[in-house]
């Protein structure tokens, strides 16, 4: 569903500020349309095969879920809602009483669940709950066999993909530090964000064959199989979401590798050449040992390129993976960027990612969902990436829209998924393509001239 206004935040407040001279950014502070955090539970809990997401929350939570998840059937689902009721806060000490039964079943019946993470909601009986005490309660009652955390995924404190930064938040401090844990204390590589498992392989080789060995990935795949981080732990960013788990492990003395992020041929090898000058790697080997991958990937993108060059793309803030994808756009296929927004821009995180976007770029931090729907009928893109609340009525207006949720749930990181992820926005347009009535022959035209209101 919908986020709900941020509090505090309500009304239009927009005005510039400048990351660089060149690159002005409208911030924006009116009412958003995005997912909530709980939605990050539709790819944690492929990921991380031995954990179990129990949401708190009310009936909407729970349709959120199973609709966000509806295409995934199993016989053992590894999420669900306990549903709280509304009640007042002398039913407190019956809401705990009954989540601890909830958990209680769940664990005596699912035994293999290693890792169980309670998240929170934005229902006002469920913020009257103290998750983390619940969290701590729990985990005494059933540790060492399965750990408890908790972390919210509420729509009043999250945007969609800040749900997997506050999972990996709550659970730094149960990684070993560094020399007690898996890992030791040699210096290691750690890949922070959620990736598919295929994914996490190819750049396994990849930096195996430049003689990185020590790498490890968190989340990992098996909970039990926890990386430890301290001062010798030098860490990639995968996703640019994860500004709370980064400064988390910062705080463990941690330290960051600049890098862009990991799409397309160009923005793989600044990730990976990145690595490698950390690691003291010499950067021909790097450059070697990426060259075959990347050149399948610039191949693969060159034919997909005609049908995008010059084709005039807006984003939504959705995701926070939209700076790094106009980049990708913009350079590898050649895009027009006309608005890019973003839920919110962490400038330091996305330094190398702002370097290379285009000097004329608009951008846009938070959201106003009015204003940037008359920005976008104005700028007369394409194609439009935004939240599903939107899409659907800027189709309806003829204007050819992606869900940026599939983004985010589609292997789109490195060389060999660099094509998926172009097809990705190809498709939307080759569908519209197929729609043009018979003696139309441009893509765009009927569906700028529907978005500024003017007759076709
Ligand atoms: S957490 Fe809040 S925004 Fe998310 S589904 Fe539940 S009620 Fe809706």
């Amino acid at each position: 569903m919908n986020a709900p206004m941020t509090p505090g935040l309500a009304g239009a407040d927009c005005r510039t500020n400048a990351t660089s001279p060149s690159l002005p950014v409208l911030r924006e502070r009116g009412q958003r349309e995005v997912f909530c955090g709980l939605t990050g539970i539709v790819w944690l809990h492929r990921k991380i095969q031995d954990a179990f997401f129990l949401v708190v929350g009310s009936r909407t939570c729970a349709h959120l879920i199973q609709s966000a998840a509806g295409v995934m059937i199993f016989a053992e689902p590894r999420f669900g809602t306990a549903i709280i009721d509304e009640r007042d806060l002398a039913g407190l000490a019956d809401a705990n009483d009954e989540l601890d039964r909830v958990v209680g079943q769940l664990l005596e019946r699912r035994p293999n669940i290693r890792t169980l993470f309670l998240v929170g909601s934005c229902p006002s009986e469920v913020i009257k709950l103290d998750l983390s005490r619940a969290a701590q309660r729990l985990s005494a009652r059933w540790g060492p066999r399965t750990r408890v955390f908790s972390y919210s995924g509420s729509g009043i404190e999250t945007t969609f993909t800040q749900g997997e930064d506050a999972c990996l938040a709550a659970w730094i401090p149960e990684l070993p530090v560094t020399g007690q844990g898996v890992g030791g204390a040699a210096t290691r590589l750690l890949v922070v964000g959620s990736l598919p498992d295929i994914v996490e392989e190819q750049f396994l080789r990849l930096f195996a064959a430049m003689g990185l060995d020590d790498v490890a990935f968190f989340p990992p795949r098996n909970s039990m199989n926890l990386p430890s981080v301290g001062p010798n732990t030098r860490f990639l960013l995968a996703q640019p979401f994860l500004a709370e788990t980064a400064r988390l492990l910062e705080a463990r003395g941690a330290r960051r590798i600049a890098a862009p992020f990991p799409f397309g041929a160009e923005g793989t090898s600044a990730w990976l050449a990145a690595a490698a000058e950390a690691f003291g790697v010499d950067p021909d080997l790097c450059t070697r040992v990426c060259a075959p991958a990347r050149a399948r990937a610039e191949r693969a993108l060159a034919a997909i390129r005609p049908e995008l060059e010059g084709r005039r793309i807006f984003f939504f803030p959705d995701s926070q993976l939209e700076i790094p994808l106009a980049r990708f756009l913009a350079r590898e296929l050649g895009m027009v960027l006309t608005e890019v927004g973003t839920p919110y821009l962490h400038r330091q995180h996305l330094a190398e990612e702002l370097a290379w976007l285009p000097d004329a770029v608009q951008l846009s931090e938070g959201g106003d969902v009015e204003r940037q729907l008359d920005r976008c009928r104005q700028a007369r893109p394409d194609l439009v990436v935004c939240g599903l609340g939107l899409a659907n009525p800027l189709e309806d207006a003829g204007i050819t829209t992606k869900w940026s949720i599939e983004l985010v749930f589609s292997p789109v990181h490195g060389f060999e998924q660099a094509a998926d992820l172009a097809e990705l926005f190809a498709r939307p347009l080759r569908r519209r393509q197929r729609l043009v009535l018979p003696g139309t022959t441009a893509v765009s035209t009927p569906s700028a001239a529907a978005i500024a209101g003017q007759p076709a």
